[in-house]
């Protein structure tokens, strides 16, 4: 729907212009107003001019609004501008990540279907998997993702969905992703990413072969912790297909003015981003060869176990930094001491906030054992390479030499 017929203003053409442009002026569709910013459309829905022309909208034989569950003009200039952003075909926006992440997936697969996904994967999509998925007769397989011989092994045998994050969430572990789209087209499967790490300015799945992506608009896109949000993208059949008749008949739709907020915040995502990761990579780098840091683990580093693959497939490191507080020997890192270790390192934070979030403008501490990775268990945990000591770091836009003041007090409370 993107009829501009009754502005005075032409919409800024899209095609040959750069992302940080279309980050400006993509989605734009001006009111007859001719406004400056774009407007929020607060409504619940649409009026007809006559009853023939709402039949005729409920019969699908025209295009317009009809009611918010199913669009919104607000909504619409969020999608585009993502879509854009990304080099994607289409979006649709949901009212969360984890409906983005669920309908990414429940929207295709059926009684029977096999997903096959990365082990290491947040909290909520687990449990989706686990408790949901599998009792209703799907069957979720599991491989250690950032081992090519294991997808091949996985993949030997047909699948409908692959469903990984790169990096993961927290240890950072760096999936193999034109690898896994190969093998993903052979095996019949549409292969997702979950890109919330990498941001849709660090990383561009689709161009490494991925099908689909999914975001998390409450991290980077909003990036200022005001609202949740979501987004699929993908093939227009794909998204304008199952997606959307999904989000529209579960209701899993975004708001107004959230989509208002997330549009706004796509203006500034590029130089956020930017700022942010510069500032993780200083850190990631300092921290590595800080006495009382184990490792610190950062798609980019050098130390990183998969740098040469981040570096070909990742314009960015990401906005995260992972660590393990140094323990002294004899100290077991998935025990009550760790634990202690890494709290009395949070407490004694000043500036960075102790919090969950990830992506914000505010830098923020996270313990995932105790808190968003709490729900793997410790075997769980022990799989995917995280341990008690570890703290997950979400830089932020602070000016860099307050957050090492920071972290060096913090390290010395060790
Ligand atoms: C936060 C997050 C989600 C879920 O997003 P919500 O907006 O909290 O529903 C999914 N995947 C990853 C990697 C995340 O960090």
């Amino acid at each position: 729907m993107t009829d501009d017929a009754s502005s005075a203003v032409p919409p800024t053409p899209s095609a040959g212009l750069r992302p940080d442009t279309l980050a400006v002026r993509g989605g734009v569709h001006r009111t007859p107003f001719d406004e400056m910013s774009e407007p929020i459309f607060m409504t619940q829905g649409y009026v007809y001019p006559t009853a023939a022309n709402a039949e005729a909208a409920f019969a699908g034989e025209i295009d317009r609004y009809q009611y918010s569950r199913y669009g919104n003009p607000t909504v619409t200039t969020f999608q585009e501008r993502l879509a854009l952003i990304e080099g994607a075909d289409a979006c649709f926006a949901t009212s969360t990540g984890m409906a983005a992440v669920f309908v990414s997936l429940a929207s295709i697969l059926r009684q029977g279907s096999r997903l096959v996904a990365a082990r290491a994967l947040f909290g909520s999509s687990i449990t989706v998997f686990n408790d949901y998925f599998t009792e209703w007769g799907i069957q979720v397989d599991y491989v250690d993702g950032h081992v090519n011989a294991d997808w091949e092994r996985a993949l030997a045998t047909p699948a409908d969905a692959i469903y990984v994050e790169s990096p993961t969430n927290p240890m950072q572990d760096v999936i193999d992703i034109p690898f896994v789209a190969a093998l993903a087209k052979k095996a019949g499967a549409l292969f997702v990413v979950d890109n919330v790490f990498a941001t849709p300015i660090g990383q561009k799945p689709l161009e490494l072969g991925a099908d689909a992506v999914v975001y998390s608009a409450t991290k980077h896109i909003d990036g200022q912790g005001r609202v949740l949000g979501g987004a699929v993208l993908g093939t227009d059949e794909y998204i304008n297909g199952p997606v959307r008749t999904m989000v529209r008949t579960m209701g899993a739709t975004m708001s107004p003015f959230t989509a208002w907020v997330l549009a706004k915040s796509l203006e500034t995502l590029s130089i956020r981003v930017k700022a942010q990761a510069a500032s993780a990579m200083d850190l990631a780098a300092w921290l590595d060869s800080h006495p009382k840091v184990a490792t610190a683990r950062y798609p980019l580093l050098p130390s990183h176990p998969q740098y040469e693959r981040a570096a070909s497939q990742m314009t960015l490191g990401g906005t995260l930094v992972t660590i393990d507080i140094a323990l002294p020997d004899g100290v077991d890192p998935h025990g009550p001491e760790a634990k202690a270790a890494a709290f009395r390192f949070m407490d004694a934070l000043q500036v960075i906030d102790i919090s969950n979030n990830l992506g914000d403008a505010k830098s923020i501490a996270t313990h995932p054992a105790t808190t968003t990775h709490r729900k793997l268990g410790a075997d769980g945990r022990a799989a995917v390479g995280m341990c008690d000591a570890t703290v997950r770091l979400s830089i932020g836009l602070e000016d860099v030499e307050d957050l090492r003041e920071d972290l060096e007090r913090a390290l010395a409370a060790v």
